[in-house]
Order: C-alpha cells, then sequence, then structure tokens
C-alpha cells in the first residue's frame, strides 16, 4: 500500500479538469445583457460581445473628439500644454455596454472588473504594448466617497489591465483632494470648473514616468484633463489615458 495516497492525488488530478468541465456545463454562468447560458470563463454570450459598440477609427489622438479623418490631434487641444500624450477608449458609451458599465459602477459588481478589463485588453492591449508604460494609476475617488461606494471603479478596471499588461498598479499616485459633484448633472463648462484642480499627484512616484491613467467613462473628459494636469504637475513625462467608454460627440 506504499505511495497509495500519492496514486490517488494523481488520479484525482487527472480528472479534476474535467470534473471543472463537468461542472460547468450543469451549472453555467448567465450572460449579463441577455441572460442566456455561458460557460465560464466566458463574460457576455458570442452575439452580445459581437455587438460590443467600437470605437470610431478616426478621433483625436488627446481629447477623444471623433475628427471624421486620421489627424494627430484637433484644433482644441493641440496648444494646451498639460494634454494627454495619448487617449485609448475601447468602447463607445452605447448599448449593450452603457447597461452593463453603470451596474458595475453603482450595484456592487466588483467582480466584473476583471471580465471588462479583459474586453478592454482585446480591443487596445496590443496598441498599449507600444506606449513603454511604467505604472497604471488609476483616476481616484475622494476618500468620501470611496466610503460611501465602498470601491473605486476605475481602480479594480486598473487593476485588471495592469495585469493584462504585466505593469504595477499604483494607487497613491494621484489624490483627490477636492470633494466634487457627480459630473453626471453638469454641463461642460460647469464640468470643468467642478474638477479644476480637484488632482494632486504623488512627485516621488510619478516624476519621470510614463503612466497609463485609467477611468470607466469618458464623458467631455474634464476628470481626465484635470487630473492629467496633476500628473504632470508631478513630473510625469508622459500620461497615456484609457478609458473603457466614451460617450458618442
Ligand atoms: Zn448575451
Ligand atoms: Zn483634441
Amino acid at each position: 500500500m506504499k505511495g497509495f495516497p500519492l496514486h490517488i492525488g494523481n488520479i484525482i488530478s487527472k480528472f479534476q479538469p474535467l470534473a471543472r468541465e463537468i461542472l460547468n456545463v450543469l451549472f453555467p454562468g448567465f450572460c449579463p445583457v441577455c441572460n442566456i447560458p455561458v460557460l465560464s470563463p466566458q463574460f457576455l454570450c458570442e452575439n452580445c460581445t459581437a455587438a460590443l459598440p467600437p470605437m470610431p477609427e478616426n478621433y483625436c489622438l488627446h481629447c477623444g473628439m471623433a475628427t471624421g479623418q486620421p489627424m494627430l490631434g484637433c484644433g482644441s487641444c493641440l496648444l494646451v500644454e498639460d494634454r494627454p500624450d495619448r487617449v485609448y477608449f475601447p468602447f463607445l458609451y452605447q448599448e449593450p455596454l452603457n447597461h452593463l458599465v453603470v451596474q458595475y459602477k453603482f450595484s456592487d459588481r466588483t467582480e466584473w472588473a476583471r471580465h471588462l478589463g479583459e474586453l478592454a485588453m482585446e480591443r487596445v492591449g496590443p496598441l498599449l504594448v507600444w506606449e513603454d508604460l511604467e505604472l497604471v494609476v488609476p483616476v481616484p475617488l475622494h476618500p468620501l466617497r470611496l466610503l460611501w461606494r465602498g470601491y473605486n471603479q476605475a481602480a479594480l478596471l486598473a487593476g485588471a489591465m495592469a495585469g493584462k499588461l504585466h505593469k504595477p498598479l499604483v494607487t497613491n499616485a494621484l489624490h483627490r483632494i477636492k470633494m466634487t459633484q457627480p459630473q453626471t448633472k453638469l454641463d461642460q463648462r460647469a464640468r470643468q470648473t467642478n474638477v479644476r484642480n480637484a488632482f494632486v499627484a504623488n512627485q516621488t512616484v510619478v516624476a519621470g514616468r510614463t503612466v497609463l491613467m485609467v477611468d470607466d467613462v469618458f464623458t467631455t473628459g474634464s476628470t481626465v484633463w484635470s487630473a492629467t494636469q496633476a500628473l504632470k504637475e508631478g513630473g510625469a513625462q508622459r500620461v497615456v489615458v484609457c478609458c473603457l467608454t466614451r460617450v458618442a460627440h
């Protein structure tokens, strides 16, 4: 009987993948958009994955405005010094993704961060590897809002993206020092005023570095621009932005 437990262990480990497959078929997950069964590790069904709204091909590389033709930057942001060096948007904020993002952000669907991060990286990961990124930094929440919501949706997303990019996630690079109103209730001008000087960067972390800053939704860009300004004032060499979705405008 010598070695018997080891032998049993070998048999179990041999059949583990099969057992996992059987459990997967018996207890599948469900596509959060159309609710049909999907097998792990799939998040969305194939139809819903294919329906994810891609970004238009031509947009300003700094502010994300649709330009209709290939160009490096649009007239309104090329003269701004502390602009993002490059912005990436894996998806447009349209159906079915907009509903997923709202649930992710406001209904504690924190486990979706990994899936959303993976979907984003499938779209823009091959482009981001050319950016020589050194750290991944989420757009922070104010500590009081973090306390109220319980999680920072941008930080979870940034963590998922950092894992895929094999870059460090750094959550103390940028701090939100101003408690701002939710941007959704404000027009463009009010948004800019609302988030002006809302952030401060940790110089010892960002000085001389190329930073990937991550957020979930890009509407007018006021938040991202204000945070970029703080990173550049802190000495960041380059600020590359990746927002999961951008509102069409
Ligand atoms: Zn589906
Ligand atoms: Zn622009």
